[in-house]
């Protein structure tokens, strides 16, 4: 990496913070979570030191093997889940994330209220819209979303807010505006969109929460 991770950090927010005020987005301060997810450790280490304290995982596995300990070291760190969760996984994840951005299905949500009612933690909950319908991808689609937030609302789960993937080689903007336009809808803040490729689009378009992986850490080697 020729630039420091603290570099990247700076440079992504203040492309955030430009973007937002170019486009009069009234949250001109959405969360940026560092996506770390297979990076090493020293990145991650490099992105606490320099102050960063939102961070996104898309494992349960990981983030017990890594945060438990760096948590403790580094207060104030806020874990997000954003990959998806399978049901006998959601009482590992209701321990070790402080907020869940993938509830996709009725199943999900009834097994993480009880998960939380049991370890007396309310989270903070998105629900994850699969916007461009593609089998492969996790996210609950359009026409269930309805049934979706209402269960959530009758199970007690706090939920803030949505969140979406663009499928790759569309137009991101498409995906976000759908997003955007449902969250207000259903009457929820929290819209969480952006990734390092489209996350100055997403910042223009009102996002409340994006996510950025490789253009803070690097790329991911997953060899
Ligand atoms: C990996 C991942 C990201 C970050 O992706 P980059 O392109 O590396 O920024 C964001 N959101 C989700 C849900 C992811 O799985």
């Amino acid at each position: 990496m020729t630039q420091s991770i603290a570099d990247n950090i700076s440079a992504v927010r203040a492309e955030i913070a430009r973007m937002c005020e170019h486009a009069g987005v009234p949250e001109a301060n959405p969360r940026l979570l560092a996506v770390s997810k297979v990076q090493p450790t020293e990145r991650v280490v490099a992105a606490l030191e320099a102050g960063q304290r939102d961070f996104g995982g898309n494992r349960v596995q990981e983030a017990e093997e890594r945060w438990s300990d760096l948590k403790l070291q580094y207060p104030g760190v806020l874990l997000h889940l954003i990959g998806n969760l399978q049901t006998n996984k959601a009482a590992k994840a209701v321990e070790l994330f402080d907020e869940i951005q993938s509830v996709d299905r009725i199943k999900l949500a009834r097994v993480l209220a009880r998960e939380m009612a049991t370890q007396q933690k309310q989270l903070p909950v998105y629900v994850q819209v699969n916007t461009g319908a593609e089998a492969q991808k996790g996210g609950a689609l359009v026409g269930d979303l309805p049934d979706l937030l209402s269960e959530c609302q009758t199970l007690g789960l706090d939920v803030r807010g949505l969140m979406c993937i663009p499928p790759a080689g569309d137009d991101p903007s498409l995906h976000f505006a759908l997003l955007k336009k449902l969250a207000k809808q259903h009457g929820v803040e929290g819209i969480s969109m952006g990734m390092s490729g489209d996350y100055a689009l997403a910042a223009a378009m009102g996002a409340t929460d994006i996510r950025v992986g490789t253009a803070i850490f690097g790329e991911r080697d997953y060899s």
